[in-house]
């Protein structure tokens, strides 16, 4: 098995160690003031009188050198280390939409946190078409915010593939629509990556009351599990995870909505199989691979997201099939 930076430290010894922000905060915001041609990375295209010169030296270099003479020696380059938190919605309620994508924001150092994708699964609420969203977005998050519109109905996970592909960043964080991030949620949950790129994280998830918005715990912390019809089960903490707290703990699988993993790592996994339809079961799959594929699952407690869970299943099922079934029925044969 995988051995991860856990098994090569001890717990006392990762709570002595001393990390140094190597950030040179005063250079980063000389740089993110700067102005002109190809600044913060973006592309430039040469004047039209110069783009008829270019050939000469294209020619000899492979390259548009003559494009980058028209850019700064010291050209300050866009952060993209940083996760890209990728959020798939169908039919979400705006107000918990946008708190959503607010509370990431407003709880992450902004330094750390790249961009806030909302893919849009083919919604046919209003507030959700383009332009309308795609404006209210710009207007309240400054840019922070994108949104991604998907032709038709695919589901959760096709949308969250359609996201994955956009994002640039070196880690992804995949969230539900009708969420809300609490204290300091982000640095907990890119710490174990940082260790090790094959390390999936995953936060503790809270409850929204669905009826009066309360936050607060489930539990203070157990492990995934399904039964025999792929239902998701949590399991008691082993002792040592208790005696650990709050060190990540091993999980055997993710409950599904909520998780940060290294996109070269997703990559690597090849993802989700695409043929995973609308809802349900996908946890399985990509939990199964994570652990199969050299990689480790963690909870991490210092992480806390609340979720709305619903009173009841407020959308038809567009197709006929039971989806769970499906996946399980493809695990099986992974398996
Ligand atoms: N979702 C989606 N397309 C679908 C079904 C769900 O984009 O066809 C989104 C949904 O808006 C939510 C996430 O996928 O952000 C998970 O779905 P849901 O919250 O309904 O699942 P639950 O939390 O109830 O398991
Ligand atoms: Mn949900």
């Amino acid at each position: 098995m995988y051995n991860g930076y856990w098994e090569r430290f001890t717990p006392e010894e990762i709570r002595q160690m001393k990390r140094i922000d190597w950030h040179d905060q005063e250079q980063i915001k000389r740089d993110a003031e700067r102005q002109g041609p190809g600044e913060r990375g973006q592309s430039f295209a040469l004047p039209p009188d110069l783009e008829a010169q270019k050939d000469k030296l294209y020619k000899v270099n492979g390259f548009n050198a003559l494009a980058s003479d028209q850019i700064s020696l010291n050209r300050s380059l866009s952060d993209i280390r940083h996760p890209n938190v990728i959020v798939p919605f169908h039919n979400e309620h705006l107000s918990t939409l946008l708190r959503t994508a607010a509370s990431l924001i407003n709880r992450a150092p902004r330094h750390l946190l790249r961009e806030v994708l909302l893919v849009d699964d083919a919604s046919t609420k209003e507030h959700a078409k383009a332009p309308y969203l795609d404006d209210l977005v710009e207007r309240m998050f400054h840019g922070v915010v994108r949104v991604i519109h998907l032709p038709r109905r695919s589901g959760l996970i096709t949308a969250r593939l359609a996201g994955a592909r956009r994002a640039t960043s070196d880690v992804l964080i995949f969230i539900d629509s009708h969420c809300e991030a609490a204290v300091n949620y982000l640095p907990p949950l890119l710490e174990p990556i940082a260790f090790d790129k094959r390390t999936c994280v995953c936060p503790f998830i809270d409850v929204i009351d669905y009826e009066n918005f309360q936050y607060r715990a489930q539990d203070e912390g157990a492990r995934g599990a399904f039964d025999w019809e792929f239902f998701y089960k949590r399991l008691d903490l082993l002792p040592s995870d208790k005696a650990n707290m709050p060190e990540p703990f091993a999980s055997p699988v993710m409950a599904g909505g909520l998780f940060a993993i290294s996109r070269d790592f997703f990559w690597e996994l090849g993802g989700y199989d695409p043929e995973l339809d609308i809802w349900g079961g996908e946890q399985y799959e990509l939990s199964f691979k994570i652990w199969m594929c050299g990689g480790q699952m963690v909870d991490a407690p210092c992480s806390r997201i609340g979720h709305i869970y619903r009173k009841f299943a407020p959308f038809p099922n567009p197709r006929k099939d039971d989806f769970v079934a499906k996946v399980a029925l493809r695990n099986v044969y992974f398996l």
